[in-house]
C-alpha cells in the first residue's frame, strides 16, 4: 500500500534524471517540482471506513512518500504531523525511501531515541559515488531497520563495506522505468546478489526497468511487466545458487 502525505520533489541526483514522478506528472500537465501537502490523504493511516476499520489494514507494509522524498526541505513544516500518523499505527510498517539521508537526524521527532519499531529507512543509491556519500549516514543514524535500494541502478555498486557491518537488513535492486530509461544490466544485479549472499543479507530484485540487458541482449519491457520479469530474474538467481 502507498501513503503519500505530500507530493512533488526537486531533482538532486543522477538517479533523478528520469524520475517517474516527473514523467507521470508531465503527462497530466502537473508541476512535479511543486511540493504540496496532500489535501485528501495526509492522515490516511489514521482514517477508518464506515465500519470503524482502518483503511490501511494491520500488518501491511506502507510505502511512504514515494511521490516525493520524506526528508525534503519543503516538507519540514508538515513532517511532525506525519510522524504522529506513523506513531499512531504501530501495527503497520512504514517504509521510507530517501536520497536525503544527510537530513535524517534533524528531521526525526523528539521521542525518536533509537528509532520507532514500525519504521524502515531505505536509502536509494543509484551508483557507487552516491552509495559512498549516503550510506555512512544510514549506518550512523539511530534506525532500527535499514535497507539499501540500488535504484535506478546505473552501474554495479560494490556494497561490501556496508554489508559487512551487519547493520543492513535488505538490499533491493531495480531498473529505471518508462521511455528514456537507462540500462539495467542483469550482470550487475547478479553481482550484487552474490555480495549480499556472502554477507548473509537479504536480497530482492524488485523491477527490471524498461531497458533491460541480459547476457548482452537488450529487452524493452513494458512498465506493467517489470515486476513480473524481475520475479523471474529472482527465480533464475535462486537456481544459480543451487548449482
Ligand atoms: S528524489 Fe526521488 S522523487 Fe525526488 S526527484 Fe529524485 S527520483 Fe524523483
Amino acid at each position: 500500500m502507498f501513503w503519500n502525505p505530500w507530493h512533488g520533489c526537486k531533482k538532486c541526483s543522477p538517479g533523478c534524471a528520469n524520475c517517474y514522478v516527473y514523467y507521470l506528472d508531465g503527462k497530466r500537465d502537473k508541476d512535479p517540482s511543486a511540493v504540496v501537502r496532500s489535501k485528501t490523504s495526509f492522515d490516511l493511516p489514521k482514517k477508518r471506513d464506515r465500519y470503524g476499520n482502518y483503511k490501511m489494514p494491520s500488518g501491511k507494509e506502507i510505502a511512504t512518500c514515494f511521490t516525493s522524498d520524506f526528508f525534503i526541505e519543503e516538507a519540514d513544516e508538515w513532517r511532525a504531523d506525519a510522524w504522529q500518523c506513523i506513531k499512531a499505527r504501530p501495527d503497520v510498517e512504514f517504509l521510507i525511501c530517501t536520497k536525503r539521508i544527510h537530513r535524517f537526524c534533524e528531521c526525526v521527532p523528539p521521542d525518536w531515541s533509537d528509532g520507532y519499531d514500525n519504521v524502515v529507512i531505505a536509502v536509494s543509491c543509484e551508483n557507487q559515488q552516491k552509495a559512498d556519500e549516503r550510506l555512512p549516514f544510514l549506518l550512523s543514524a539511530p534506525i532500527k531497520r535499514r535497507y539499501i535500494f540500488v535504484a535506478p541502478i546505473l552501474e554495479y555498486v560494490k556494497l561490501d563495506e556496508y554489508l559487512k557491518t551487519g547493520k543492513i537488513d535488505q538490499v533491493s535492486v531495480g531498473g529505471e522505468s518508462y521511455e528514456n530509461a537507462r540500462v539495467c544490466d542483469f550482470d550487475w544485479v547478479k553481482r550484487i546478489k552474490r555480495d549480499c549472499d556472502r554477507f548473509g543479507v537479504k536480497f530482492d530484485f524488485h523491477q527490471t526497468g524498461s531497458n533491460f540487458v541480459m547476457d548482452g541482449k537488450h529487452y524493452r519491457i513494458k512498465h506493467r511487466d517489470e515486476y513480473a520479469q524481475a520475479k523471474k530474474g529472482m527465480l533464475y538467481l535462486d537456481t544459480l545458487d543451487k548449482k
